[in-house]
């Protein structure tokens, strides 16, 4: 369990200008905290929104994982949440898995979507390495030339024109990103990045919203994670080998260069994401970055690395504050 405090971020801020400090000082010594100015935590605030953030259901019939995903959503709906965003990895698997049982999966994930969640609740939908049809052609069978090969089954399920898009709601905006970046030499390999088009796209999102609009950021890869660290098997942890590395298909690797656009955009606040089935929170240069966990835990399997199987649910202020909580919903692997 996890729940989002004041940071040290915002008392340093608070104190600096509680003090009425002169800001150009403030803006100098600290750019991004002195720009954050208009999100100044009040002793009163309201909230505005709740959300819940379902990653990594990986749902399949084997495991009881159906049963699982519905249990989830289930629980996750009594939190009554106002927005639900899931965060990719939506089936188990369509990457690597024919026609047919892709399309199976594909329906078993919508119809306890539609179950459990009322029409009256928005969902958006992030997506996953798992969720890009044919990634391995020799194992899903695909030739490349379906109609929905790649990532154009998961758009078509949704009826999205673009595998990211954004949105506002109570104030806040939401952007979602695809992280998953294929090679061109059709191996069906990624690494987790942006590519030029979205990163373009991105930044002019960023542009257009309004300094005083709090922007929260969706991605399936987490931008920034330290349970990348974690991620490998103890026996591949190598504590006299080379440098530590972190795996290209884990974590963006443009995380330098999104960090370099928050920096001009202190209204991003939280940064959320999944992939690593694993729960963790880091602060960097006043962004809070958040990996999920998993709905699925270690692929049903049980816990993953002591992440047991859960959902986020986040609620958002009017002052650019949020709390997060990372809740189990008494799931127990077989
Ligand atoms: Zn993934």
């Amino acid at each position: 369990m996890d729940t989002n405090r004041t940071s040290s971020h915002d008392i340093s801020r608070r104190a600096v200008l509680g003090a009425g400090a002169a800001l150009g000082l403030a803006a100098m010594l600290r750019p991004r905290a002195a720009l954050a100015a208009p999100f100044l935590k009040r002793a009163e605030r309201t909230r505005v929104l709740r959300f819940a953030h379902p990653s990594d259901t990986h749902v399949e019939p084997e495991l009881r994982g159906a049963i699982g995903m519905r249990q989830a959503f289930e629980h996750m709906m009594g939190q009554k949440p106002e927005l639900v965003i899931t965060g990719g990895d939506l089936p188990f698997d369509t990457g690597s898995t024919p026609e047919g049982r892709s399309r199976e999966l594909w329906t078993l994930f919508k119809t306890i979507v539609k179950d459990t969640i009322p029409a009256s609740v928005p969902v958006h939908h992030t997506l996953g390495n798992h969720d890009v049809f044919g990634r391995d052609k020799k194992k899903s069978k695909a030739t490349g030339s379906e109609p929905f090969f790649g990532k154009r089954w998961f758009m078509d399920n949704f009826e999205y024109t673009h595998t990211y898009q954004s949105f506002e709601k109570a104030g806040w905006k939401f952007v979602i990103l695809d992280s998953i970046n294929l090679l061109p030499d059709g191996s069906g390999d990624f690494r987790c990045k942006l590519g030029d088009e979205q990163m373009a796209w991105f930044k002019d999102e960023l542009e257009r919203t309004p300094a005083t609009t709090p922007i929260v950021v969706v991605s399936h890869a987490p931008i920034i994670s330290v349970a990348n660290f974690f991620d490998r098997k103890e026996e591949e942890w190598k504590t006299d080998g080379p440098d530590l590395m972190v795996e290209s298909s884990r974590m963006h690797v443009d995380c330098r260069e999104i960090h370099k656009l928050f920096e001009k955009h202190p209204n991003v606040k939280l940064c959320l994401a999944g992939h690593l089935h694993q729960h963790d929170r880091c602060e960097y240069r006043g962004v809070t970055h958040i990996c999920e966990g998993a709905v699925c835990g270690n692929k049903w399997k049980g816990p993953r690395h002591g992440t047991p199987e859960g959902y986020g649910i986040v609620d958002l202020y009017d002052d650019g504050t949020f709390e997060h909580q990372y809740l189990t919903y008494g799931w127990k692997a077989e």
